[in-house]
């Protein structure tokens, strides 16, 4: 199969954990669209400018602006063998344009409680220079506060706060998740369960890719 994969999934599903993981293992850059936009807000670039308002309140950026950033990243020489989307789509219309400039291999949904979602966003913290993730009673830092990987603080995301992670599960819902139809419509969907530990659901994951 070749790697062409979109994960979906509520904020707090796992996505991006295991999308750095299995992206590694499948050799194909993990593309999180969350992340190049929390990039661009801390060069304050003009585009992070633009989007910073929006994601601290816990709303979608506009589409014209996730579209820019994506296609240029997708035209990007590594991506040309496959790619593995984190956070994009989003709604509709993210759908439709990614289906016009690329064709899609497998779509993997994240299933999980909602209750389970709140706890772990709770829970979070994050290295903003390389954008591992924590949790802090699932999978704390080895030292309390610093990133494994680089020693730098671990941050809580400003969208990981009780107010906005409410306005992300409402997107999510309207928006995002109406996206499973229309993937399973295109029979590209295959859905995973995204309790338990990473080791679990990773394993639960590639089975799902087979
Ligand atoms: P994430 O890291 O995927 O949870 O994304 C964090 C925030 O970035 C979201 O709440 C949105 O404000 C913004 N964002 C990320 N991806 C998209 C997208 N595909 N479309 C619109 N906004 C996005």
């Amino acid at each position: 199969m070749a790697h062409r994969i979109v994960f979906l999934g509520p904020p707090g599903a796992g996505k991006g954990t295991q999308a750095a993981r299995i992206a590694k293992e499948l050799g194909v850059p993990h593309l999180s669209t969350g992340d190049i936009l929390r990039a661009a807000v801390a060069a304050k670039t003009p585009l992070g400018l633009r989007a910073e308002g929006y994601m601290a309140a816990g709303a979608l950026v506009p589409d014209e602006l996730v579209l820019e950033i994506l296609h240029e990243r997708l035209e990007q020489p590594d991506a040309r063998g496959g790619y593995l989307l984190d956070g994009f789509p989003r709604n509709h219309a993210q759908a439709e344009e990614l289906g016009k400039f690329s064709h899609v291999d497998r779509v993997i949904s994240f299933e999980i409680a909602p209750e389970v979602v709140v706890r772990r966003l709770s829970e979070r913290l994050t290295c903003p220079k390389c954008h591992a993730v924590y949790n802090l009673s699932t999978n704390p830092p080895k030292v309390p506060g610093r990133c494994d990987h680089d020693g730098t603080e671990l941050v809580q995301r400003p969208d990981d706060r009780a107010e906005a992670v409410t306005t992300r599960l409402k997107v999510y819902a309207e928006q995002t998740a109406p996206l499973l139809e229309y993937y399973r419509k295109r029979h590209l969907l295959r859905t995973v369960d995204a309790h338990g530990s990473p080791d679990e659901v990773a394993a639960r994951v590639r089975r799902a890719l087979e």
